[in-house]
């Protein structure tokens, strides 16, 4: 039998918590992008992170983790989110929306003085973030992490295939913001790790992809538990880069009428900062295609997506034999 995995927690220091990770090269190009707003009375926009009305330390820690001015989505979600409003909103990954969520809910959470209860019998977190996969859902933790910096509010992150008496620990301890994918979170409700009485935000990131990956039931779940507020109880927000009719129904189900709806660039559309070609080619002349076009991109370095594990492994040794340097990864 394996042994349960204990993901290695990250390092907790002041320096780590802020290390900036690179931008993508034309991070600065969403400022660029046109922004669309929908729905009744919205609030304006900000120009500034100075325009948003926070405790003095949030402030701070915004500039520690070197947000100097707000990105399109930030500059139009974050009043909405701090005037209590529900907000759907569509955006690229990469496009500083993590920080257009997390900033006026730890804003409102600072103003109404919210810490993480220990030694309770279960944890009733305040704030409850859902993602697709543990990559994501592991990426907003890091980012909370940096914005609740030294205000007593207690970020959690938990998501399947690792042990789960450690994903219980680690909500024991004290949970105001608990960041989960959906199969590992339900768990814990089921449990009665988590009670869901105080939920006073509820976000879901990338539903579009929750979605696809089949997810539907378990969010359906998640808002039909007896204790979960009802949505004129909570606030809700979603994130999802496309809006298909799934996502528009799941949309109607979780959010209020006076939602608002924001989009960022062509919703759904292809990133107009990567060229595409498309080359049609019969199954059996696709290797001998790929090995033409890596002996034309030289030393540029490469990344091929197949459809299966055995595939990857299959080509990376392929190329290696062809003295072609490449490896594999697959989950
Ligand atoms: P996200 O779209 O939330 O995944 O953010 C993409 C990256 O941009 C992350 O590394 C963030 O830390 C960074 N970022 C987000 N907002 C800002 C901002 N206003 N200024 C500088 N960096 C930011």
């Amino acid at each position: 039998m394996s042994m349960p995995y204990v993901p290695p927690p990250p390092p907790d220091d002041e320096q780590s918590i802020f290390a900036h990770h690179q931008t993508g090269v034309n991070f600065h190009k969403y400022d660029e992008h046109f922004v669309q707003v929908s729905g009744p009375d919205p609030p304006n926009a900000i120009a500034s992170f100075e325009d948003i009305d926070m405790n003095s330390l949030l402030a701070v820690n915004i500039s520690k983790a070197g947000y100097f001015k707000p990105t399109p989505v930030q500059r139009y979600s974050i009043p909405i989110i701090l005037a209590g409003r529900d907000l759907m909103a569509c955006s690229q990954t990469g496009s500083g929306k993590t920080a257009a969520f997390l900033v006026p809910i730890v804003a409102q959470m600072m103003r109404d003085g919210v810490t993480a209860t220990i030694s309770k019998e279960q944890q009733e977190p305040e704030c409850i973030i859902v993602a697709p996969t543990r990559e994501l859902i592991n990426q907003i933790f890091l980012e909370a992490r940096k914005f609740v910096f030294g205000t007593g509010i207690r970020p959690v992150v938990v998501y399947g295939g690792t042990s789960r008496s450690h994903s219980i620990h680690q909500v024991m301890q004290g949970c105001s913001i608990l960041c989960a994918t959906l199969g590992r979170l339900l768990e814990l409700i089921q449990n009665r790790t988590v009670g869901l009485q105080n939920v006073k935000y509820l976000v879901l990131d990338e539903a579009d992809r929750m979605l696809d990956m089949g997810f539907s039931l378990d969010i359906k779940k998640l808002i039909t538990f007896p204790d979960m507020p009802q949505k004129d109880k909570r606030q809700t927000v979603m994130f999802s880069a496309t809006f298909p009719e799934e996502v528009q129904r799941l949309a109607g189900e979780l959010l209020k009428t006076d939602v608002l709806f924001v989009v960022v660039g062509d919703m759904g559309g292809a990133c107009c900062d990567v060229q595409q070609r498309i080359l049609q080619v019969s199954q059996p002349l696709k290797t001998q295609k790929l090995i033409e076009i890596l002996r034309i991109t030289g030393d540029e370095r490469t990344m091929v997506f197949v459809k299966t594990k055995v595939k990857a492994d299959f080509i990376a040794c392929f190329l290696c034999q062809l003295s072609i340097p490449a490896t594999s990864i697959h989950g």
